[in-house]
């Protein structure tokens, strides 16, 4: 089954208390990318960069099988620039510069190769391109999956909330669900996005796991105890690409199987924070990531008597 990525491909800079990076690729897309790639091919991405994107890193992602006609190459301009500083806890970080650079005049064309796919992953992004892309897809895919951040919520949050109204799945962290609804209860908060439109919903809440909701139903995964989270940029969007990888490679959309997904997905996000940018997910293999998931597997299960 094929999957179409949306989002950014990116220069970041990263400060953690543990080092700084002055230049390093990032991005929604990019991320999203090279973690779903470990499960499903092609992996069809829509971006847009300068020509100062490093042309290996195109290469590299094209021998993963991440297909890049809908990637729009602009001369003569810079591609989409973030930095930001974590905080000791690592949770929680402060975004210092956003320059969109060739993001401010995206509005992307989508290749017919690309039509008919049945997995549409949203990465963050301007809500008006997100639209953009579900209005040109020929075919509805049989899954639409939206990922959003404070930055749009604060400019865009009319465009965001027309947004969610044509996609299946909305994935945020805590704070963002608060942020959208004014409800402090993350249970309230679930119940008020998915009036909103998407009929499922996933919260991550960085070392504390994610909750999936689904009407009535809650499911919840723990992240991975880790001695030493490096640098958490791009775990939210490892955790897409892992998720949907999983959705994609076993074309199964039921609830049983996204809560196969979101192990997949929080697996993935444990390899991501482990060095600086998307370097961890393109060292490793599908053995480490089979072993990481028994890691989860033996986390969570536990046999009790009932008396
Ligand atoms: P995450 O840590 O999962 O939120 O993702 C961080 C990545 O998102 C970085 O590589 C950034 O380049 C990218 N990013 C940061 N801000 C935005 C934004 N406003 N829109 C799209 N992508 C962004």
């Amino acid at each position: 089954m094929s999957l179409i990525t949306v989002g950014t491909m990116a220069f970041d800079a990263i400060e953690t208390p543990f080092g700084k990076i002055n230049q390093i690729v990032g991005g929604s897309a990019t991320y999203v990318a090279y973690a779903a790639s470990h499960f499903v091919k092609p992996v069809q991405q829509i971006s847009i960069v300068g020509d100062d994107f490093p042309k290996e890193e195109m290469e590299e992602m094209k021998k993963r099988g991440v297909e890049m006609e809908g990637v729009e190459i602009v001369p003569d301009k810079k591609s989409f620039f973030w930095s930001g500083r974590y905080h000791e806890d690592m949770n929680s970080r402060d975004t210092l510069i956003t320059d969109l650079n060739v993001l401010a005049d995206f509005d992307p064309t989508i290749p017919e190769s690309y039509q008919g796919a049945e997995f549409l992953m949203l990465g963050n992004l301007a809500p008006k391109i997100q639209l953009n892309v579900i209005q040109e897809l020929k075919k509805r895919p049989k899954l639409i999956v939206m990922d959003t951040m404070n930055f749009w919520m604060e400019i865009a949050m009319a465009e965001l909330k027309i947004v969610l109204k044509y996609v299946d799945m909305l994935m945020v962290n805590d704070a963002e669900a608060r942020q959208l609804t004014g409800q402090f209860s993350l249970v309230k908060a679930a119940k008020s996005i998915m009036e909103m439109g998407p009929k499922f919903l996933i919260i991550k809440k960085g070392e504390h796991g994610a909750l999936l909701f689904h009407g009535d139903q809650v499911f919840f995964a723990p992240a991975l105890p880790l001695e030493e989270v490096f640098d958490p940029t791009g775990a939210g969007d490892t955790f897409a690409g892992g998720f949907m990888g999983h959705l994609a490679a076993t074309n199964d959309i039921s609830f049983e199987n996204m809560k196969r997904a979101i192990i997949v997905g929080s697996a993935m996000a444990s390899f991501c924070v482990e060095k600086f940018g998307p370097t961890r997910l393109k060292e490793i293999t599908r053995k480490d990531i089979d072993i990481r998931i028994h890691q989860f597997k033996d986390l969570v299960s536990f046999d009790i008597e009932l008396i």
